[in-house]
């Protein structure tokens, strides 16, 4: 096949260690680990973190990227990868990923464990709804809609008396045009994102409350952004309650609480609150836990599986998503705000082919033959592109860590082309790596893991690009400048009346910046490669996550619902079904 990932984690896994001897290995009693069949499992992350909670942390590693192209730049692949070449240098290490989407993985992505030699296994159970934590964010979301439409419904049929007499329910007023919630599904479904829901749900129907209402990609829910920074069930739980369904007529917020399914819905997260152990192809643990999409949603694996890896590992590497403009930026200033957890060192993946591409080579169209240029050496195209790349290592350098540049190397890259990517980086104060883990796995990689722990050694100035005292207005700002490269910020009406409500409103003031923007360009247009220069951030509207406690402004015109294009991984899917084995992932 075009791209042997498959093959390769089915051979691995007639090898694989059974998740008992990976837990073994990292040193989880055996209450710690709750199996899941045999090579996967929970880690049960409370009595971990009391038992282990005066041991030092190991080193904290963030991955990140450039700006990616629709050629991939390979996080994954080089998270897994990075670990799997620790552990050839005897190191105890682990790598916390996400749990991919239904929405990529049926769209274009295929699998997201990773590839070639640098992949996690069992592949199709991770790829294809896992331990159920997708669904049961969905499920605890969902719950909270359906809370909202019966309400509605109710306190229209009928009135205050009758309300008060049948369940104790003082009227809530919600209003109709400012229900803030849609409902999810962990598909790319564009059909979903305007729709009309309770139709013929007219005064005193049956049939629900007629209203315009949206679907977005599951793993873009406020829920899932809170399993990700919860401190612990009780945060969660606390966090839950706090979520803004939707306004009542006076402008007031309507929360999960008031609407009395907060309770009901973290019932659906007890499980999911428990990070997930597979392995590497080398049989390094895994973690994955909380979704993608750093782009529209926080997009970080979550503080659990890191506190608790930190706490069995030396060297524990997490990913954060697409470029450091977007899912760094959220690591440093969002996520380690909220862990209290700082990292030693922050590895940047770029390819020759991605930095071709924002060097000005044709943007290569997903299904069409890649142009040659990408095939071909050509100095110049990697030297323009590597603009894009010196301004990611210059947001990892400000914010205090220290950047280790991945090379992760294609057969098709030319000596000359490495050299000159080398010799920016060095300039530019960076530690530089090729790897070769997709190739050759962790053996590939050890040039990559010794620039790692050598970065590590040196002493980390981590510190938050902002204060959050600052104005939300100055947040943003100094974000779109400072890490996107923008002019200014642009706001429209609608957003620049809900920033000054935010800012006028106590309730807000330590809430955190989570920016909606595009990952495919460094400005809030996803056609501009490079570095672009000359433009304004557009922000159309802000939302509150109330119980993430995220101020959200959308920049640009981004969707939280994907679409599906003309030819999706799906039409490739099926299952051998001799064995049971699901084939045409990858
Ligand atoms: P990302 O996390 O950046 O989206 P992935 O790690 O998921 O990218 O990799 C995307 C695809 O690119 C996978 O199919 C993987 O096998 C492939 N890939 C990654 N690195 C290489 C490489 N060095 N050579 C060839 N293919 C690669």
């Amino acid at each position: 096949t075009k791209y042997p990932d498959g093959d390769i984690a089915m051979d691995a896994e007639k090898r694989m260690k059974t998740v008992y001897e990976l837990a073994d290995q990292m040193g989880l009693e055996s209450r710690e680990l709750l199996p899941y069949g045999h090579y996967m499992g929970k880690i049960d992350a409370a009595p971990v973190l009391n038992r282990l909670g005066k041991k030092p942390d190991g080193k904290y590693i963030d991955v990140t990227a450039i700006t990616p192209t629709p050629l991939g730049e390979g996080k994954s692949t080089t998270t897994i990868g990075l670990v799997q070449g620790l552990g050839r240098r005897g190191k105890r290490c682990s790598a916390a990923i996400r749990q991919p989407s239904g929405g990529p993985t049926m769209g274009i992505k295929g699998s997201a464990a990773g590839g070639g030699r640098s992949q996690c296994i069992p592949l199709s159970q991770y790829s294809l709804g896992f331990t159920g934590d997708i669904n049961a964010v969905q499920n605890a979301h969902n719950l909270a809609m359906v809370a909202l439409t019966a309400r509605m419904q109710h306190e229209r049929n009928y009135s205050d008396e009758k309300l008060l007499a049948m369940s104790g329910m003082d009227r809530l007023n919600i209003d109709p045009t400012r229900v803030e919630m849609g409902w999810t599904m962990d598909y790319c479904c564009q059909a979903l994102r305007n729709i009309i829901i309770g139709i013929d749900g007219g005064n005193g129907s049956r049939d629900g409350y007629m209203m315009r209402s949206r679907f977005d990609i599951t793993v873009s829910s406020e829920v899932m952004a809170i399993l990700a920074i919860a401190a612990d069930l009780a945060d969660l739980r606390a966090r839950i309650g706090r979520i803004i369904v939707a306004f009542d007529k006076f402008g007031n917020p309507v929360t999960t609480s008031d609407l009395e399914v907060a309770g009901a819905m973290t019932a659906w997260l007890v499980e999911a609150v428990k990070p997930n152990l597979i392995q590497t192809l080398e049989g390094q643990p895994v973690l994955v836990h909380a979704g993608p999409f750093a782009n529209i949603a926080i997009g970080q694996s979550s503080i659990i599986a890191d506190r608790v890896a930190l706490k069995l590992s030396d060297y524990h590497v997490t990913e954060s998503g697409f470029g450091a403009d977007v899912g760094y930026e959220k690591f440093w200033n969002l996520k380690c705000h909220y862990s209290g957890l700082a990292p030693d060192a922050a590895v940047v993946v770029a390819t020759i082919r991605a930095l071709k591409c924002h060097g000005g080579a044709p943007v290569p169209r997903p299904g069409k033959k890649l142009p040659d240029e990408y095939t071909r050496e050509n100095v110049e195209w990697v030297e323009k592109g590597c603009a894009n790349l010196l301004h990611h290592i210059g947001v990892v350098k400000k914010s205090g860590v220290s950047p280790v540049v991945c090379i992760n190397a294609f057969v098709s890259d030319t000596k000359d082309e490495i050299r000159k990517v080398k010799e920016l980086c060095e300039a530019a104060g960076a530690r530089v790596a090729l790897s070769r883990h997709w190739e050759c796995g962790g053996e590939g990689a050890l040039e990559l893991a010794d620039a790692v722990t050598d970065a590590c050694e040196e002493k980390s100035r981590f510190t938050p690009l902002y204060s959050w005292d600052m104005s939300m207005r100055k947040r943003i700002e100094t974000v779109a400048r400072e890490i996107y490269g923008a002019d200014g910020v642009d706001y429209s009406f609608e957003a620049s009346s809900r920033l000054k409500q935010i800012e006028n409103d106590p309730a807000f003031a330590d809430f955190g910046l989570c920016m909606v923007k595009t990952h495919l360009s460094l400005s809030d247009n996803p056609s501009l490669k490079g570095v672009p220069k000359g433009w304004r951030l557009k922000v159309g509207d802000v939302l509150t996550y109330g119980g993430a406690g995220f101020i959200v402004p959308v920049a640009g015109s981004i969707s939280l619902m994907p679409g599906t294009g003309s030819n999706p991984s799906y039409r490739r899917i099926d299952v051998d079904t001799a064995t049971g084995r699901v084939k045409g992932l990858f």
